[in-house]
């Protein structure tokens, strides 16, 4: 016996009955980001290890444990995306895209990757819906976001969410918060687990992102960034809040919503759903004003979310859209060809048409077009051919008629 292969551990396939669901969602949110003027940019899935060792954070879970790294052939350090934003930020650098008039409005839909513990609704490859936004510092842009994003879930029909806004400040302010932070989780390490511990000194912010309820439980008494914002960071961030409530949108600020990256300035927010259990976030982002210049490009501020497709497409509901196809029968060698040329031309007229190439009688023919679900069936038999009329059979109603081929086309249109 041969040896099967099986999917790789955290894989999973995407099958044609689940597929609608996919193509739905995706569809919904090109329209939805492209009515906010946003345009689609693809990047490859593999990027120089280095890009996001620096844009995502060396401190961070991500590139500590979760990253898909490999040597290539010629020696180079590649790594699969665990995220897209540093992509991105490379690509307008590259391809000098901050020359065009801002703000610069991304969006983008496809697979992730990261070597993450395979549970319910988490995977190896993952894939999100992202979107960034370059060249606005308005905190009016933070609020447009969190609003499209908003409305992309109502759109989806996700119930039951709630959102979280907060501001990790920036360079200037967010040093002595983590000085202050530090000193108090010094005092209470032996509490925290090792990962926390070792988070103390490389960056104890971190200590906040901890699914462990005893290391939440420590931080709870840990002091608020909130007040230790300088004042840029605190006018930016109660505008922001401003113009949620312009909005007329929901939210509660949570001071300890920092988010596993690095890169975050100022806004970072994320929307929850009830329905999720733990791992509760559908959508996160936020801003990250210093990365293209740390990245060697422009002083360019930018702001993004990213969310999960998978955990959307678990909580909605999928109205399956049914299958309108005609099921061809034929009757022998010359009706089959008769058959393969009518396919194609009801194909041509946007009608999707099945035609069986094995062998079988009418009995045979027709109980299969029933399994299959078709709504019709076009009989082509010898006699057919020689009157130019065939036998369409409304697999519904049970009608059958004799009909021209410019007569079905017609008749299956104004049918459905
Ligand atoms: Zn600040
Ligand atoms: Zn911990």
């Amino acid at each position: 016996m041969k040896r099967q292969i099986s999917a790789v551990k955290g894989t999973k396939d995407i099958l044609p009955q689940e597929v609608g669901k996919w193509q739905n969602v995706e569809t919904i949110a090109k329209q939805i980001f492209e009515l906010y003027g946003y345009r689609e940019i693809r990047t490859p899935v593999f990027e120089a290890t280095e890009l996001f060792e620096k844009g995502t954070g060396e401190t961070s879970d991500i590139v500590i444990k979760e990253m898909y790294t490999f040597v290539d052939k010629g020696g180079r350090s590649l790594t699969l995306r665990p995220e897209y934003t540093p992509s991105v930020v490379r690509s307008i650098i590259d391809n000098r895209l901050y020359l065009r008039s801002h703000p610069l409005r991304f969006y983008y839909i496809g697979p992730m990757f990261r070597y993450d513990k395979p549970q319910k609704g988490r995977y190896r490859q993952f894939h999100q819906v992202d979107i960034e936004v370059f060249g606005e510092e308005d905190p009016a842009i933070d609020a447009e976001i969190v609003e499209m994003a908003d409305y992309l879930l109502k759109k989806l029909q996700v119930l039951d969410t709630e959102t979280l806004v907060n501001s990790v400040g920036c360079r200037k302010c967010r040093p002595s918060y983590i000085k202050e932070l530090r000193s108090q989780a010094e005092k209470v390490k032996d509490s925290l687990c090792i990962d926390c511990q070792r988070k103390v000194v490389t960056n104890p912010l971190r200590i906040f992102d901890c699914k462990l309820e005893t290391c939440q439980e420590v931080a709870r008494d840990f002091h608020e960034i909130t007040d230790f914002l300088c004042q840029d960071c605190e006018n930016h961030f109660n505008l922001f809040c401003s113009y949620l409530d312009f909005y007329g949108l929901r939210f509660k600020v949570e001071p300890r919503l920092v988010r596993g990256i690095d890169y975050y300035t100022k806004t970072t927010f994320e929307i929850i759903s009830s329905r999720l259990g733990a791992q509760d976030a559908l959508l996160g982002g936020g801003r990250y004003d210093d990365m293209m210049k740390d990245f060697g490009g422009p002083d360019i501020p930018g702001i993004g979310f990213a969310a999960g497709l998978e955990r959307i497409i678990s909580v909605i509901p999928f109205l399956e859209k049914k299958r309108e196809f005609i099921y061809l029968v034929h009757l022998g060698e010359e009706p089959k060809k008769a058959g393969m040329e009518l396919s194609q031309f009801l194909r041509r007229k946007g009608i999707e048409c099945l035609i069986e190439y094995k062998e079988r009688n009418l009995k045979s023919q027709m109980s299969r077009a029933n399994k299959l679900g078709a709504a019709w069936v076009l009989i082509v038999g010898e006699e057919e051919i020689r009157k130019g009329m065939y036998q369409l059979k409304n697999m519904t109603t049970g009608v059958q008629e004799e009909r021209s081929r410019e007569e079905i086309p017609e008749i299956i249109q104004a049918a459905s």
